[in-house]
C-alpha cells in the first residue's frame, strides 16, 4: 500500500507545519536555494524555498493583496513601483492592477524561482509577465538599490525570504538608506517582516534599521494561514507619517479610482485601516 508522503516545513527547529504531498512537481537546487514545488490536497500548489513555505495557491491572495494595495493606496498617486524578490509574480500582478501605475520593476535574485513559478504556478502571476509596464530583472536587490537614481520610484515593495542567506541584505541599514534615496518625496517602502510570535527580532531589529533612514516607521498585519504563528507583519517605512492615517472612506475612493475595489478577497478599506492597529505583543517591538 502506498504510504502517504508528507513534507515538514523547516523554518523552526522546535515547531512546524507539514503538508501531505499529492504530487511533487519540481525539486531544483538553484545557485541560491533549494526549490520545491508540489501539489497538496489542502492548499493546491505550494512552493518551498530551503524548506520554508513561500506561497500556496490557496492563501497567497492574503499577503499579496496586503503587501501591494496598502502601500499603493496609502500613497495615492504611485506611478513607479519597485518590487524586490516576489519571484512568483503575485505582487507584480497586483501592482499592475492599479490603473495609475505606469512602471513596475521587479528584481528577483533567482531566475529559477521565476522559471518554476511560470511553469508550475502560472495562476499566481497570470499574464503580468507580459504587461508592457513590467520590467523583470534577475539580480540582487541590494545591487539594484545601490545604483537606482534618486527619486526614481514612489513605492518599494520587498517580498523576500527571511533574513537568512540571500535575503539577509534586504534587511540592512544600507538597503534602507538606498531605498530612501531612490524614493520620491512622499515615497514609502514595505516589506515581508515575519511572524512576530516566533520572529519578533526580525521586526524589532529591522525597524531600528529602517528608522535611521525614514521618519515614519511602523508595521501592519495580515493573517496568512500558512505563515504559522498568528499575524504576519508587513514592515512600514515612509517619509510622510500621514500616509498611514487615511480613513476608510478615503482609501475606498482611491481603490475605486485605481480599479481594484471589489477585486480582492482579503483587503478591504476597513481591513486596510484596521491592519495598522497592532496588538501590544507586536507593537512592543516597534
Ligand atoms: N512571500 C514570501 C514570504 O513571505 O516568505 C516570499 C516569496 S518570494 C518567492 C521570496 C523571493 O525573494 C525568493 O524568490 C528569493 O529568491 C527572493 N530573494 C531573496 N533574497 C533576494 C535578494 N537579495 N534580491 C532579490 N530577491 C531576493
Amino acid at each position: 500500500m502506498a504510504t502517504d508522503s508528507w513534507v515538514n516545513e523547516t523554518l523552526y527547529a522546535e515547531w512546524g507545519q507539514r503538508f501531505l504531498v499529492g504530487r511533487e512537481l519540481a525539486r531544483v537546487k538553484s545557485d541560491f536555494q533549494d526549490i520545491m514545488v508540489f501539489e497538496s490536497p489542502s492548499h493546491g500548489r505550494v512552493m518551498l524555498l530551503d524548506g520554508v513555505v513561500q506561497i500556496t495557491e490557496r492563501d497567497e491572495f492574503v499577503y499579496q493583496e496586503m503587501l501591494t494595495h496598502v502601500p499603493l493606496l496609502a500613497h495615492g498617486e504611485a506611478k513607479r513601483v519597485l518590487i524586490i524578490g516576489a519571484g512568483d509574480g503575485g505582487v507584480l500582478k497586483r501592482v499592475l492592477q492599479h490603473r495609475n501605475v505606469e512602471k513596475a520593476v521587479m528584481v528577483e535574485i533567482d531566475g529559477e524561482v521565476i522559471r518554476l513559478a511560470k511553469e508550475h504556478m502560472p495562476m499566481i502571476a497570470g499574464d503580468a509577465w507580459n504587461d508592457p509596464r513590467a520590467e523583470v530583472i534577475v539580480g540582487d536587490g541590494i545591487d539594484y538599490v545601490r545604483t537606482a537614481p534618486a527619486g526614481s520610484f514612489d513605492v518599494v515593495i520587498v517580498d523576500s525570504t527571511d533574513p537568512i542567506g540571500v535575503g539577509e541584505v534586504l534587511f540592512t541599514e544600507e538597503f534602507y538608506h538606498n531605498a530612501a534615496r531612490l524614493l520620491s518625496e512622499r515615497g514609502l517602502i514595505v516589506n515581508q517582516c515575519g511572524v512576530p510570535f516566533m520572529q519578533a527580532e526580525e521586526l524589532r531589529d529591522t525597524n531600528k534599521r529602517r528608522a535611521k533612514s525614514f521618519s515614519d516607521t511602523w508595521a501592519y498585519v495580515a493573517a496568512v494561514p500558512t505563515y504559522v504563528g498568528g499575524f504576519m507583519t508587513l514592515g512600514w517605512a515612509a517619509k510622510d507619517a500621514t500616509l498611514r492615517s487615511h480613513d476608510a472612506a478615503t482609501i475606498k475612493a482611491r481603490a475605486e479610482k485605481a480599479g481594484i475595489l471589489g477585486q480582492t478577497r482579503y483587503w478591504t478599506p476597513e481591513i486596510h485601516v484596521g491592519a495598522f492597529n497592532l496588538p501590544p505583543y507586536i507593537a512592543e517591538n516597534l
